[in-house]
């Protein structure tokens, strides 16, 4: 038996992993379960899978939690705290460590499961965005196996050649082709994009996420912190990753060798297919995935991306190239801005302003380690904070 933890566990990619190792009870347990502060669904999926351990980060629901779990009679020990959360990353029974917290909460129980040497399934793309060569070295130092599972960086892990290792340019590779749905305003006129509400900009045409996310896709920031991702995960530079518009969804990402090959993975878009990818690595499992049916499909078009209309994916690419601090400090000021969106206190078209304005106060700097790195994401915000206010100053635009 294979113990999994799973943090980040009421979120949509750990509710998918669930249902993915649901399926497979002989081979898999679910050792630990961790969330920040859902008291309810949590206990609820204790009650369902029974871990040794479940942990939600805020103290006064991790109460609430072990109040409703004494009361059903539940084995499973309570924990709280982020250091709880990085204990179970580390933890001797999980074999397979789902990370899954989103954002820069996520950074440190995933490091430490890569130092751990675990089997590490990476969907906190922020890992990468924001510690990029600190990830990379805890993998290596600790002897870990990361699979990427953000959908286009798995794909891509699924075609390249046999021996990649991560944080290696892999031998033969001319460049990876990151595919963008586009998000829901694809065909959007920037006027109506700029006085879009966050119901529509979290109306994603094909995939279903949490908030954040469906922001980034609808500003194509996603994809430009995907690319972020595959720089440091593929050891690819930046001009060597292209990205191309893919309304229907079905081609996750490609590699394109040297000969002219162009390797890509198709499937129906659904995160329970790149967990169990990385649950079972290098054999594969059932996923509970609807399989994909061609000729109903019909066609797949691709398109380039509009950079004047979805100007955030070239701030990325800068940042991408700059190295250094510029990719955690856009990640920053894109949080901030995304959440000051969601709070109906930025107007959608005011978002790559926002994130402009604060990579244009980028401070000189690398990142040495972990704490390094968190100091320079509060200093990001707090410069995102004061952008802000500026933005508020001058008044909110009112929606064409
Ligand atoms: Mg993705």
């Amino acid at each position: 038996m294979i113990g999994v933890a799973i943090l980040g566990a009421t979120g949509s990619v750990g509710r998918s992993t669930l249902d993915v190792l649901e399926r497979h009870p002989g081979e898999y347990r679910v050792v630990s379960l961790a969330a920040r502060n859902d008291a309810r669904r949590l206990a609820e999926l204790c009650l369902r899978y029974r871990p040794d351990v479940a942990v939600l980060e805020k103290s006064e629901a991790a109460g609430e939690l072990e109040a409703r779990l004494r009361e059903a009679g539940s084995a499973t020990r309570v924990g709280t705290g982020a250091a709880a959360i990085v204990e179970l990353a580390r933890d001797r029974s999980a074999g397979v460590v789902m990370a899954a917290i989103s954002g820069a909460a996520g950074l440190r129980s995933t490091l430490a499961a890569a130092s751990a040497g675990k089997r590490l399934l990476l969907a906190n793309k922020e890992s990468a965005v924001m510690a990029g060569p600190l990830l990379v070295a805890a993998v290596r130092a600790g002897e870990a196996t990361l699979v990427p599972i953000d959908s286009e960086h798995n794909a891509i892990f699924q075609c390249l050649p046999p021996g990649a290792r991560i944080g290696e340019r892999p031998a033969g590779v001319r460049r990876l082709l990151l595919t963008a749905s586009g998000g829901p305003f694809l065909d959007w006129s920037a006027a109506a994009m700029a006085g879009a509400s966050p119901e529509q900009a979290c109306a994603h045409p094909r995939w279903s996420m949490g908030r954040k996310i469906s922001v980034d896709s609808a500003t194509l920031m996603n994809k430009g912190l995907e690319l972020i991702e595959a720089t440091v995960l593929f050891g690819m530079e930046p001009r060597d990753i292209a990205v191309i518009v893919h309304p229907q969804s079905l081609m996750h990402s490609l590699v394109e060798y040297l000969d002219g090959s162009m390797l890509a993975q198709l499937g129906s878009p659904d995160m329970r297919t790149p967990i169990a990818q990385g649950l079972a690595w290098p054999a594969r499992i059932a996923s509970g995935v609807e399989f994909l049916d061609l000729a109903k499909a019909g066609s797949l078009q691709f398109r380039s991306p509009d950079r004047a209309r979805f100007p955030c994916l070239g701030l990325a690419e800068d940042a991408a190239r700059a190295g250094g601090l510029a990719c955690l400090w856009l990640n920053a000021a894109d949080e901030v801005a995304v959440q000051a969106f969601l709070d109906k206190q930025l107007n959608f078209g005011d978002i790559p302003g926002v994130i402009e304005r604060v990579m244009a106060q980028l401070p000189a700097g690398g990142l040495t380690d972990l704490d390094a790195v968190l100091d320079a994401d509060a200093g990001a915000r707090q410069c995102a904070a004061g952008v802000l206010s500026d933005f508020h100053a001058v008044g909110m635009r009112t929606p064409a």
